[in-house]
């Protein structure tokens, strides 16, 4: 099969595993350029592992620790007819590489949400592993079950308190243009706290306790973005913002929780990136591509593995990291520095569709969500027939 990208709206459909296999490749020379770890976990549970900051987050284990990792994710498998998601071909390439590098990893696929999948994870430990010493929360899900009512619940991307218009860019029109967002009822809100808040973090850390897994001194943390003025609107001040609010309680709850077992919950809000998830977000687009263009032009850019390993090697393993008011541990202060945040809204407030392509990076953007998807890496041969099967 000759695999193209097949773009709809804000989603490329399919995936080239080899492309796929070159990022995951990409990021592990990132690491191993940064030299190991001081601080070291032994076994890592990345729930969130085939993508965005979570597969950043398991390379980085394994990579710069030489961690055993047990990864959660939820992927399509391909067929001989249909390629499958970018995650499966992620995680096929990650197992290949750790296999090689000798190193254990194991994923299962599945809805994290799920009691059976928990349940599964846990008898996984306990077969392989025996504890868990750090645990990486890194779901981006528009829905979630409740394993405990049926009940499905769906996440939205709204404004609270009124309606917001803002600048936009479509990504299929390749136009800037205003939005209008309608405001978020008070179920919508609950709904995406639901979905996207601490309820599901508290669940696993509750079975892995129960199941007597969790190693004493575990970490784990969950990702949050926290943004600024230009994004509280749709983001920190919106429904997904309520939905990180309620992280923030979940990690004090199980602070003091789990003392026995000497656990320690942070949430960490990363920067602003490239990602499945992000495309998704009304304003993100632009704002990203203005944020790129301008921290690449004070040289201070960073993706996902970059922020991941700084996390890793600065904040996470450290055993008084630094924390901010709400006790989380910061990725993102150069991107909300008001030097930095004073320029994109420089550039904000003039940007149209005529001069975007000079004052933003959609170049950078766009090149950076064809790679999401295995597309847009120079040595690899998309005209090659290959076959979409990958494996692990
Ligand atoms: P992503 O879409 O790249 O990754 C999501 C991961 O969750 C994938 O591994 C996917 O398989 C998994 N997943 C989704 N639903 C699942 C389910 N039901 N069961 C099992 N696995 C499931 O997203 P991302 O951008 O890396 O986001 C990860 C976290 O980082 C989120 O909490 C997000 O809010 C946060 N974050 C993202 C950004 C950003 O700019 N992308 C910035 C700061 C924080």
């Amino acid at each position: 099969m000759v695999i193209k990208p097949k773009i709809r709206g804000f989603i490329c459909t399919n995936a080239h595993p080899v492309g796929c296999a070159e990022g995951v490749k990409e990021q592990i020379d990132y690491v191993k350029s940064q030299g190991e770890l001081d601080a070291r976990p032994k076994n890592v549970l990345v729930i969130g592992c085939s993508t965005g900051y979570g597969l950043a987050s398991r390379i980085t284990s394994a990579f710069g620790a030489g961690a055993k990792t047990l990864g959660i994710c939820f992927e399509k498998e391909p067929t001989e007819r249909k390629t499958g998601t970018a995650g499966w071909y992620n995680t096929a390439a990650f197992h290949q590489e750790a296999q090689e590098a000798g190193l254990y990893a194991k994923t299962i696929n599945g809805d994290a949400f799920s009691n059976e999948i928990k349940e599964k994870t846990i008898e996984l430990i306990k077969q392989d592993l025996g504890q868990i010493d750090l645990i990486i929360y890194s779901l981006a899900s528009p829905r979630r079950t409740d394993p405990n009512t049926g009940e499905t619940y769906v996440s939205t991307l709204k404004p609270i308190g009124g309606t917001y218009t803002t600048k936009t860019f479509d990504t299929n029109k390749k136009l800037v243009h205003d939005v209008t967002l309608e405001p978020a009822s008070d179920e919508d809100i609950a709904n995406t706290v639901k979905v996207m808040g601490g309820e599901d973090w508290e669940l696993w850390i509750s079975a892995l306790n129960q199941a007597g897994v969790l190693a004493d001194n575990c970490r784990t943390t969950a990702y949050t973005y926290i943004g600024k003025e230009l994004t509280w609107p749709i983001y920190g001040h919106a429904t997904i913002g309520k939905a990180k609010e309620d992280l923030d309680r979940a990690s004090a709850t199980l602070n003091s929780q789990y003392k026995d077992v000497n656990l320690k919950a942070y949430v960490t809000s990363l920067k602003a990136v490239v990602t499945q998830a992000s495309s998704a977000i009304p304003v993100m687009p632009l704002y990203i591509s203005l944020m790129y263009q301008v921290m690449k032009d004070e040289a201070c850019h960073e993706g996902v593995i970059e922020q991941i390993y700084g996390l890793f090697n600065n904040l996470l393993l450290s055993d008084n990291p630094p924390v901010d008011d709400e006790k989380r541990l910061r990725m993102d202060t150069v991107e909300t520095n008001d030097e930095i945040q004073n320029k994109i809204k420089a550039i904000w407030s003039k940007v149209n569709t005529e001069n975007f392509p000079e004052l933003g990076d959609y170049t950078g953007y766009h090149l950076d969500f064809l790679k999401l998807f295995g597309f847009g890496y120079e040595n690899v041969n998309y005209d090659e027939d290959i076959s979409p099967i990958a494996n692990w």
